[in-house]
C-alpha cells in the first residue's frame, strides 16, 4: 500500500526523467527495497535496488546512502555484465518522508569523457584519459576495438571526401588460426595474436593511420591519404614481415601467415559498413587464392 501512495504522489514529478533515463526508481532508504520503478507497475515486496546489478548484497560503493547522508546528488559509473551504466542518486521528499531517487542510463555505446585541461577538474584529466582508452581499446592486443571503428571510420570517410584525398581500409585475418589454437593451445594462440598485431603496427604511421581488432583473428587497418597502389605496397610489406614470424613451442617451430584484402575509396559517399564489406570481399578472395596473399 505504501508503494502505491508513494508512486502516485511522485508520478508527475519524475515524468521528465523517464524520458531521459532507462531506469527511474524510488528506493526505500532503510530497507533498500524498490518502491516505484518506471518499468514495473507491480514490484515484488522483496525487490532490492542491488538486485538490478545481480548482486545478493548491497553495493560497496552505494551512492544512494551517500546522497541521503549528505543531502546531495551523487553519480557513479557501474558495470552490469558487459554494459556500463551511469547512475545518479538524489534524496527526494515525498509526503514529508525522505526517499532516494535513482536514475540509470545505459551508456555502453554513448559515453564521451570530456578532457579537462584546467581548473578544478584538472586532477581527473589523467583518469578520464585512461577511461577513454579503456573504452576504445582491446585488452589482449592493445589495438583499438570495434567501438573505435564504429566511432572513427564514418568520421575518417567524411573528412576524406571533404578534403578530397583517398583512404584505404584493409581487412586482415590470420591464416589457419583455429588449427594453431587446436594444436598448441589457446595461450599460445594468444601469443601469436600479440606477435601478429605488433608486427602489423610497425608498418603504419603514428597519429595518422590506425589498427583495430575487428573481432577474433580479424583486424582492420586504416591508411589515411593512401591510394590503392601505395596501400598494396604497405600491405605487401606487412604480409612479408608476418610470413617471417617463426614462433617456438616445445622445440617446434610454428610459421604464421595472414591474408589481406584492401579497398580504397576516393570521392565516393560510402558508409563505413560498405567500405568494410568491400575490403572484406577482397580478403575473402585472398583466402580463396590460397591464403598469405594481398588482394586489392
Ligand atoms: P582462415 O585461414 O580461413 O581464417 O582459418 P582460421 O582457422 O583462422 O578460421 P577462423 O578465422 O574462422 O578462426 C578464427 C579462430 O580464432 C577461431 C577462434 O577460436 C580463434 N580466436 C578468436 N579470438 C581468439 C583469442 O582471443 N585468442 C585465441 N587464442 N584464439 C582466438
Ligand atoms: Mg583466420
Amino acid at each position: 500500500m505504501k508503494h502505491k501512495i508513494v508512486s502516485d504522489a511522485i508520478k508527475e514529478r519524475i515524468q521528465l526523467y523517464e524520458g531521459i533515463f532507462d531506469v527511474v526508481r524510488i528506493v526505500d532508504p532503510i530497507k533498500k527495497t524498490i518502491i516505484s520503478c518506471k518499468e514495473h507497475d507491480e514490484i515484488p515486496d522483496n525487490a532490492t535496488c542491488y538486485s538490478l546489478w545481480l548482486n545478493n548484497e548491497m553495493c560497496e560503493n552505494c551512492i544512494t546512502i551517500k546522497a541521503l547522508k549528505e543531502k546531495s546528488t551523487f553519480t557513479k559509473i557501474q558495470h552490469n555484465g558487459d554494459k556500463l551504466f551511469l547512475m545518479v542518486a538524489a534524496p527526494i521528499e515525498i509526503n514529508g518522508e525522505i526517499f532516494a531517487l535513482e536514475l540509470l542510463k545505459d551508456i555502453t555505446n554513448n559515453m564521451v569523457f570530456e578532457t579537462v585541461t584546467q581548473g578544478e577538474g584538472h586532477e581527473v584529466r589523467n583518469l578520464t584519459q585512461d577511461l577513454n582508452e579503456i573504452l576504445v581499446k582491446d585488452a589482449l592486443t592493445d589495438l583499438y576495438n570495434r567501438r573505435y571503428i564504429d566511432q572513427m571510420l564514418p568520421i575518417e570517410i567524411s573528412k576524406s571526401i571533404e578534403n578530397k584525398y583517398p583512404i584505404s581500409v584493409a581487412m586482415i585475418d590470420i591464416d589457419n588460426f583455429k588449427g594453431i589454437n587446436d594444436t598448441y593451445g589457446h595461450d599460445f594462440g594468444d601469443k601469436v595474436l600479440k606477435k601478429f598485431t605488433q608486427t602489423l603496427k610497425k608498418y603504419i604511421r603514428d597519429d595518422v593511420d590506425w589498427i583495430a581488432r575487428y573481432g577474433g583473428d580479424e583486424f582492420l587497418v586504416f591508411l589515411n591519404n593512401v591510394d590503392n597502389k601505395k596501400a598494396y605496397k604497405i600491405l605487401e610489406r606487412m604480409r612479408k614481415a608476418i610470413e617471417k614470424i617463426i614462433m617456438r613451442i616445445k622445440g617446434e617451430k610454428v610459421q604464421v601467415t595472414g591474408s589481406f584484402g584492401v579497398y580504397t575509396n576516393r570521392d565516393t559517399e560510402i558508409t563505413a559498413s560498405d567500405l568494410i564489406k568491400c575490403a572484406d570481399n577482397n580478403l575473402y578472395e585472398a583466402k580463396n587464392l590460397g591464403r598469405n596473399k594481398v588482394v586489392f
